[in-house]
């Protein structure tokens, strides 16, 4: 079969389009054809090496296809089904050898592109408001990077939780999506100071939340933002990663709450996932939730589609077609 295979750790050029085994599903495995692979930022930390693999390896955590074979005893799905999954590696491939308990069927109405599109970004914007915070009606919450994939369905999952959405983003056209999504305010992040927008709209009360996703750049600046007992919700490195944090600025800034969440925590056991799983995927067929595919790529454009990303270029989901 044809995949990406990452051999050594580097820039986009080190994802390579090659000829690789077709995988064997193990006891508990199926062995799904991949039809839609969603592209995540995770993938350009593996593929840098920040969050270290064993080499080489296939990228990609993401991807919605059709069951095509199934292990000794994966019980739980016929072949033909139509899956999707969040968080097993090797999804930059034409098949994909998956543990049963990974996968979800895709209700009607809900086709692989949307599949791919939703569970790693949709799932994680879940239990970012639900789980590590509980975001209730009327708390003042600011998103960074509002127009990007996980920022799109983040404002619109903390719409839906009664929030007032504060969003940053780097130009005007990401403005506008993100106020498209829910935004009550949108602040360019690239030409103004964020800190001192949030206290003007807070009327320097400051934010019960922040969700930074971008790291290096903003996260000292997002501490400043938090009301006392705020949580900043750490959970992404796009411009780089965080230095250590001294705990005595927690308690200076107003014994404020600092964590470093991921998805694979809260998604651990079965139960979760599909809690997760349901609701985002029943959002969707139900048009609560709306997802926006900003372009689909061939499997070997793989490189072009990490420089896109990681050239801010892109705004919401990108896929990439095996
Ligand atoms: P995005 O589509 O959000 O792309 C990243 C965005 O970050 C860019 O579009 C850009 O938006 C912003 N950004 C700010 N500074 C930089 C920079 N120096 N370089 C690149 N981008 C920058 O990606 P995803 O939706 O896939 O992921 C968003 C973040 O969420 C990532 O950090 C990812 O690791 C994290 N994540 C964490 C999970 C978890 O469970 N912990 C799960 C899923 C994602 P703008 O131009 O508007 O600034």
């Amino acid at each position: 079969m044809k995949a990406i295979q990452v051999d050594r750790t580097g820039g986009p050029e080190v994802l390579l389009f090659k000829d690789v085994p077709i995988p064997e599903p193990g006891p508990n495995e199926v062995l799904v054809k991949i039809d839609a692979i969603g592209l995540n930022y995770i993938d350009t930390y593996h593929r840098t090496g920040l969050y270290p693999l064993d080499l080489p390896f296939i990228p990609g955590l993401e991807a919605a296809g059709t069951v095509a074979a199934l292990g000794t005893d994966a019980t739980d799905f016929r072949p033909g089904d139509l899956v999707a999954y969040a968080g097993v590696p090797g999804s930059y491939a034409e098949f994909v050898a998956a543990p049963q308990e990974r996968l979800v069927r895709l209700p009607d109405g809900v086709d692989a592109a949307a599949g791919a599109a939703a569970m790693l970004q949709g799932m994680t914007s879940h239990y970012l408001v639900h789980s590590t915070c509980n975001v209730l009606e009327g708390d003042t919450v600011l998103i960074h990077a509002a127009a990007g994939g996980v920022g799109l369905t983040l404002v619109q999952m903390a719409k839906m939780r009664g929030a007032r959405v504060i969003g940053t983003v780097s130009t005007e056209e990401k403005a506008q999506l993100a106020r498209g999504a829910g935004a009550d305010e949108i602040i360019r992040y690239t030409e103004q100071d964020f800190e001192a927008e949030v206290s003007r709209l807070t009327d320097g009360r400051g934010v019960h939340v922040v969700y930074d996703s971008v790291g290096k750049t903003t996260w000292e600046k997002s501490m400043n933002c938090l009301s006392p007992r705020g949580y900043l919700v750490l959970f992404g490195n796009a411009s780089g990663p965080v230095p250590p944090v001294d705990p005595l600025l927690l308690s200076r800034l107003g014994s404020i709450f600092l964590t470093r969440p991921t998805l694979v925590d809260y998604t651990a056991t079965r139960e979760e996932l599909l809690l997760r799983a349901d609701d985002v995927l029943g959002w969707i067929q139900t048009g609560k939730l709306s997802l926006r595919i900003d372009r689909t790529l061939p499997l070997s454009d793989a490189r072009e589609a990490h420089r896109l990303l990681e050239g801010r270029l892109t705004t919401g989901k990108v896929l990439l077609i095996p």
